[in-house]
């Protein structure tokens, strides 16, 4: 065998299987395959100047490269069973939890350290959300900022490199089962090992099926998140973002009583566009240096949908929706919310004559155009909802752009070692479908790391 352990995949589930290996078994020999670059290596080409617009690379620097699709995220840490994924239904909520505060103290270790601790504990936005039928969901939430997660991240990458094989712009196309181990493949080579950990992200999501069919590994649909990133003057939440950073608030709509929520909340932050699989999307990010920070906070605020019989392509739902924005917006749409209340597009002169001034060159245009009615009114009822714990969200002047589309990958069929039925090939990250975010998917990694490490 080429090595002890292949890792497939150098996102957040990657990097934390290759560091928990490297520590309790720095005799084992193991290799990163990744599609994307190198760190240092990683730029978008989208400098909002000269290039305005997503040119479709080759390997996208946003979502693919070491640190996965969390390298330029806003690196919050949520240390929560509440969201964020299920990895609790495999390994028990403590163990989750445990594990997940384990990552926190590497990335203090690795350059976090001075990195503020928000919760949800004791605050009385609590009794205020429900008094006005909103629910804040339970966390604590390490914001790292983006400047610092890349920071953690360079450090991660110097201590793994020596001692680890990576192999970037390296896309695995086959995975094999072979004796006493597996194989894979690229275009130039294929390497073998005794076990095998596959941690492909959201990115990966397609390939991840098609080794599901071919190894016949069963996988469930899952569900697709639809809706809109709403940006507003940082002052009207800053009471909720000082004292928690992250809310994540949960209203249920009167209409067709679908729970709408608030997601991925970024305080002074910028709205920014994403790439997966050429559908262009809209997402946000903030940071921790001053220097770097807007006037604006921006969330988004999603509907889930799941769809089971006879259709049962949730993401391709998604997809659809999103691709129907931009042909209409040529990208994302952005739309002020009084236009939306009225019934109009919005135009340039409108949103340059607003209160808010866009941090994404977005189009202006008219979301009821693209967002289903269900979708789209249970958003602008969520809004009224929050207006009322921060008065102004609903202000004519507030924007939002469309669509956000939050894929989640098929559920693969994992058992409570996150092992496949394929003795020794793990499938753990955002690409089981099991987690959706930075801490659920590290924790993943180093929970296989261990069983590994133990095992082998
Ligand atoms: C803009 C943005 C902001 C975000 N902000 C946050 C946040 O603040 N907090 C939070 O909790 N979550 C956030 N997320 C989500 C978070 O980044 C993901 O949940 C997390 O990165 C999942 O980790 P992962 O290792 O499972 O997968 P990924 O990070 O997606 O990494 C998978 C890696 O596998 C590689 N890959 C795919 N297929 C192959 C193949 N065939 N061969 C080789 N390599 C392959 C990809 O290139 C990628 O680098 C954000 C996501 C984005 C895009």
């Amino acid at each position: 065998m080429d090595y002890d352990v292949i890792i497939i995949g150098a996102g957040p589930g990657g990097i934390y299987s290759a560091y928990e290996l490297k520590k309790k078994r720095p005799d084992l020999k193991v290799a990163v395959f990744e599609a994307g670059m190198e760190l240092a290596k990683r730029h978008c080409p989208i400098d909002g100047e000269k290039i305005k617009k997503c040119v479709g690379c080759k390997s996208c620097s946003i979502m693919s490269g070491f640190g996965g699709a969390g390298a330029f995220s806003d690196g919050k840490y949520n240390i929560t069973n509440d969201f964020g994924g299920t990895l609790y239904e495999h390994i028990g909520r403590n163990k989750a939890i445990e594990l997940m505060k384990y990552v926190d103290s590497i990335n203090l270790e690795n350059g976090g350290e001075g990195c503020k601790i928000y919760s949800t504990a004791g605050t009385s936005l609590k009794k205020t959300c429900m008094q006005n039928k909103l629910k804040l969901l339970e966390a604590s939430v390490r914001h790292l900022g983006t400047d610092i997660n890349y920071v953690v991240l360079e450090n991660l990458y110097n201590y793994l490199k020596d001692t680890v094989d990576f192999h970037f712009m390296t896309s695995i196309s086959s995975l094999e089962v072979i004796e006493g181990g597996y194989r894979v493949m690229n275009g130039e080579g294929s390497y073998t090992c005794r076990q095998c950990i596959v941690s492909v992200g959201r990115s990966g999501s397609k390939w991840m099926e098609s080794i599901c069919e071919n190894l016949n590994i069963p996988a469930k649909s899952n569900r697709v998140d639809i809706g809109v990133r709403v940006e507003l003057p940082a002052v009207i939440f800053s009471h909720l973002t000082d004292e928690l950073y992250e809310s994540k608030i949960v209203y249920r709509t009167e209409k067709f009583e679908d729970n709408v929520r608030t997601f991925c909340m970024n305080p002074h932050g910028i709205v920014v566009t994403e790439n997966t699989n050429g559908i262009i999307t809209v997402n946000g990010h903030s940071y921790e240096a001053k220097d770097k920070q807007t006037e604006n906070t921006n969330f988004a605020l999603l509907v889930a949908k799941h769809f089971s019989e006879p259709f049962k392509d949730s993401n391709g739902y998604g997809e659809s929706i999103a691709r129907l924005s931009n042909m209409l917006g040529g990208g994302v749409i952005v739309q002020r919310f009084g236009d939306l209340m009225r019934g109009r597009r919005s135009n340039e002169k409108r949103i340059a004559e607003g209160m808010v001034q866009p941090t994404l060159n977005a189009t202006p245009g008219d979301l009821s155009l693209v967002l289903p009615k269900r979708i789209l009114d249970g958003i602008m009822e969520m809004i009224h909802a929050l207006d009322k714990i921060a008065p102004g969200t609903a202000n004519d002047d507030t924007l939002l752009y469309g669509v956000e589309v939050k894929f989640y990958n098929m559920e693969v069929k994992v058992d409570e070692n996150l092992e496949t039925e394929y003795p020794g090939l793990y499938i753990i990250g955002d690409g089981s479908g099991v987690t959706h975010s930075l801490s659920h998917a590290s924790a993943s990694g180093v929970y296989v790391a261990r069983r590994i490490a133990e095992t082998i």
